[in-house]
């Protein structure tokens, strides 16, 4: 049950007819893991501790730079060189005292993913590199949960639901993707944003797009981008969205790949 201040907190929320009381109190029970608090997480994270989701993980080694700032809105100047899961547990907090943060002062690795990943319902990938995307990705697999996937880069930012941990145990033909059916190996060619640059404001688009699949998935409403992945060309103003599909020879939840 919710107290009388909650009720009048997610009152926008418990009037919408897809939401309710019931996704609400789905929204109060969720686990949600957040690796990278950079500029995705910093959109993300806000909405989701708004939003009401009961346990926020996040997980980042990095502290808040200067260059940050241009894009990574939960952080001030006055956080310049403080760790970045510290600064965001604060703000979390401040917007929403209902929320339990869980922070993790460091990098989510092959050797730690699994154990880290195994205490939530939902994993959102905002990391920028794509060693930690395949560690993020193993571990969801593994642990049988779907991970909500960003990623921006110049202009163009991306954003896919990867739920082949929920189907995992379904037959070949009805599995959904994995990340690593969409990108099978590491990129040779893989660009930085620092080298290459991201304009601010596509981090706040792609997150927050970000957070409402995360929403809808919790709540189980909708038709969140499970198995496609939707495109947003930025300076276009134009979005597309392709279908991803389960890759029987996918190293992770390929037949050959790895299983729990
Ligand atoms: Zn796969």
């Amino acid at each position: 049950m919710f107290a009388p201040e909650e009720v009048d907190r997610y009152a926008r929320h418990l009037v919408l007819r897809e939401l309710g009381g019931p996704g609400q109190q789905r929204l109060k029970a969720a686990r949600v893991l957040l690796v990278g608090a950079g500029g995705l997480g910093c959109a993300a994270a806000p909405l989701l501790a708004a939003a009401g989701v009961g346990v926020v993980g996040l997980i980042d080694p990095d502290v808040v730079s200067l260059s940050n700032l241009q894009r990574q809105t939960l952080y001030r100047t006055e956080d310049v060189g403080r760790l970045k899961v510290d600064c965001a547990r604060e703000r979390l907090g401040e917007i929403n005292p209902h929320v339990q943060v869980e922070a993790y002062p460091a990098a989510l690795t092959p050797e730690t993913a699994d154990a880290i990943v195994a205490g939530y319902d939902l994993v959102l990938d905002g990391t920028d590199d794509f060693a930690a995307r395949f560690a993020v990705n193993a571990a969801a697999y593994g642990a049988g949960v779907a991970v909500v996937s960003g990623a921006i880069e110049r202009w163009t930012g991306q954003v896919g639901v990867f739920a082949a941990g929920l189907t995992r145990h379904l037959t070949p033909g009805e599995r959904q993707p994995c990340y690593r059916c969409l990108t099978p190996e590491l990129p040779p060619d893989a660009e930085t944003c620092a080298r290459v640059g991201v304009i601010g404001a596509l981090a706040g688009v792609i997150g927050a797009m970000m957070a409402l699949e995360a929403v809808k998935l919790i709540a189980g409403v909708g038709e969140p981008l499970v198995g496609r992945l939707l495109i947003y060309d930025a300076l276009a103003a134009v979005t597309r969205t392709v279908r991803v599909s389960a890759d029987p020879a996918c190293p992770v939840c390929g037949d050959g790949g790895r299983r729990p």
